[in-house]
């Protein structure tokens, strides 16, 4: 069967259709996408309430500094990053038995020797939640979403002092923590993984140790979304209605020959992360979540770094959502007054509908690809013919019902055009491979679409 403009699904809404005729005659705009409804009703869930509640807790423990007490006193007395600890895993639990016990909650725990910022071996843990896909054939694939939990002041080794740390990161943990308390109440083929990571501040210890521990097992984890600084700091110029989304162009995890295809080819601006930051600018044009993704084609901010990029040196596609405009008079500073500036990780500074916004944001991109087929494996575009056709060929995905080639200019930033085609796994196009980039993704029978994937050459 090929899908055309005209098709419909019985819970689904064609939301965007404008049909764009090319030279192959059934080429649509790639823009349309279409919404679910059960998506788009559990997104109204997502509570600002809720949300406040969360950093409003965290920031409760006075410290979340990785350094800070975490022995069994100084979680009575609620002080401290083991206390931080402890609340969260109740926090997941509680959740757990409000969908009878449909999560998973466990602990990553390691022992960090001494490096630069940690003085003395620490005891660091993960805490999360598994959501387990229900289709067996689909079970292992994984989503994440993930934010730090830990804190910091002015310094670094400060293990007394306040480190409230409202935006940087209570934000991007209630973002985890409110995706699992609405997603826990649904069911996908594939599994979602909430995170909460330790060490941050320190040097990204937490999220790589998760990295490499999902590395080594063989985790087939397609996505990682990391929220860090999502409180949308209230003071001027910021722009409530858009959501950075930084993406690595090459991947820190290619090889010598791999950035030789890629530079070969023009593939710069075609890894997995920026395949999943294009999703997400998707997602965001087919779900109301209340605001826009703005994609950065760059890792992160300038000579700044976050917990995705642990998982991109495992090879792993993952993306930084982040504010549009940081003050970073309230970041990492010790909380006081100083010529008229108020300086500290506030929880006053934080807007919680833009939080909660945010959190649309990743639920709605969490469902989609949690519901949508497996992406396309083994996806190849024939070379050894020298021809202005172009043949792409694929394996098929677990959960298809049909696939999209999609494709766009060399200097376009997103997916411009579509087509689909029945349950194949061939595919061939009237256009030069020489003159655009072309991608392949699979769809379930209700519309739900994978991550593209974009094609080696094949001789
Ligand atoms: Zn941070």
């Amino acid at each position: 069967m090929t899908l055309n403009n005209s098709w419909t699904l019985g819970t689904a809404v064609l939301v965007v259709s404008i049909m764009c005729v090319t030279q192959t005659g059934t080429a649509q705009d790639a823009t349309k996408t279409v919404q679910d409804t059960k998506i788009a009703a559990a997104l109204q869930q997502v509570s600002a309430q809720r949300i406040q509640a969360d950093v409003e807790k965290l920031v409760s423990f006075g410290t979340r500094l990785t350094l800070s007490a975490q022995d069994p006193s100084s979680i009575t007395a609620g002080r401290g990053i083991g206390a931080a600890r402890e609340w969260l895993k109740s926090e997941f639990e509680r959740y757990s038995k409000d969908c009878s016990g449909c999560l998973e909650v466990k602990t990553d725990s390691f022992i960090e020797q001494p490096v630069d910022r940690i003085p003395a071996a620490t005891e660091i843990t993960n805490v999360y939640a598994v959501l387990k896909g229900t289709d067996p054939g689909q079970v292992k694939r994984i989503v994440l979403v993930t934010g730090h939990y830990d804190s910091r002041n002015s310094d670094t080794l400060d293990v007394k002092g306040d480190a409230p740390g409202a935006n940087d990161d209570a934000s991007g943990t209630a973002v985890s923590l409110e995706c699992a308390r609405v997603l826990s109440k649904m069911k996908f083929p594939a599994t979602i993984i909430f995170l909460t990571v330790a060490g941050e501040e320190q040097g990204l210890n937490g999220s790589r140790h998760f990295a490499k521990m999902a590395k080594e097992q063989g985790w087939e984890l397609e996505a990682v979304l990391n929220n860090d600084i999502v409180g949308g700091d209230k003071s001027t110029g910021q722009d409530h209605s858009v959501i950075r989304v930084f993406s690595e162009g090459v991947p820190a995890a290619a090889s010598e020959q791999d950035v030789k295809r890629i530079r070969g080819l023009g593939g710069e601006s075609d890894s997995g992360s920026r395949q999943l930051a294009r999703y997400i600018a998707e997602v965001g044009r087919t779900y109301d979540a209340g605001v826009k993704p703005m994609m950065v084609f760059r890792f992160d901010r300038y000579l700044r770094g976050g917990d995705h990029y642990s998982f991109n040196q495992q090879g792993f596609a993952a993306v930084r959502l982040t504010e549009l405009r940081e003050d970073f008079h309230h970041q990492h500073q010790n909380v006081r007054s100083e010529n008229g500036i108020e300086y500290g990780d506030l929880p006053k500074f934080v807007d919680y509908d833009y939080v909660t916004h945010v959190a649309r944001l990743n639920a709605a991109t969490l469902a989609s690809l949690a519901s949508a087929p497996a992406p396309p494996l083994n996806v190849r575009i024939l070379t050894k013919d020298l021809e202005n056709d172009s043949t792409l060929t694929w394996d098929a995905s677990a959960g298809a019902a049909s696939y999209e080639v999609v494709w766009r200019a060399t200097t376009s930033p997103e997916w411009e055009h579509t087509q689909s085609f029945a349950n194949v796994t061939r595919a061939t196009l009237k256009l030069s491979k020489d003159n655009v980039i072309f991608a392949v993704r699979a769809v379930d029978a209700a519309g739900h679409r994978s991550i593209a994937v974009v094609p080696l050459p094949e001789r």
